[in-house]
């Protein structure tokens, strides 16, 4: 299974899944990631079921090993406080946009319940946690039709 790059198709509709067809979805999605980081070099470390062609809320991070999906998510509350930071994504090949993400996000997902990404104290910031709060609002976005040449509208 490809990945889309057509921005059309990204912009569709998904639908909440059941638990069960969830997780059939995000093992499907965890082999075409594993799939594409052998076969390019740039690596993706999140990929939503929509960027296949697959039009549920289901999405799954595979950041160093750290592995997880997360099924029908949503981002219930954000930090006011915002970083910088620069994104890709899979379905847009070549493009790099600036993107600004909240040091934390709390999401509530069916399979994982309510659950805190991030961190209040940016002092204590690391890159791992900045590549994973990124990783994970680009993905639920993905669920709701937002890309990151979004960014550069608002
Ligand atoms: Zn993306």
């Amino acid at each position: 299974m490809k990945i889309l790059r057509d921005e059309k198709l990204l912009r569709l509709p998904c639908m909440e899944v059941s638990m069960k067809q969830g997780l059939k979805t995000a093992k499907q999605l965890f082999s075409i990631l594993d799939n594409y980081n052998r076969n390019y070099l740039v690596q993706g470390i999140g990929l939503s079921a929509i960027q296949c062609g697959i039009y549920e809320k289901v999405c799954i991070i595979n950041l160093q090993n750290n592995k997880f999906c997360l099924i029908n998510p949503k981002i219930i509350e954000e930090s006011n406080v915002k970083f910088t930071t620069i994104e890709r994504c899979l379905s847009l090949p070549g493009i790099e946009i600036e993107t600004q993400r909240p040091l934390w996000i709390r999401i509530k997902s069916d399979n994982l319940g309510i659950q805190i990404f991030g961190i209040t104290d940016i002092a204590k910031f690391t890159k791992y946690d900045k590549l994973l709060v990124t990783c994970i609002a680009h993905e639920i976005d993905h669920c709701f039709n937002r890309l990151i040449i979004d960014f550069k509208k608002e």
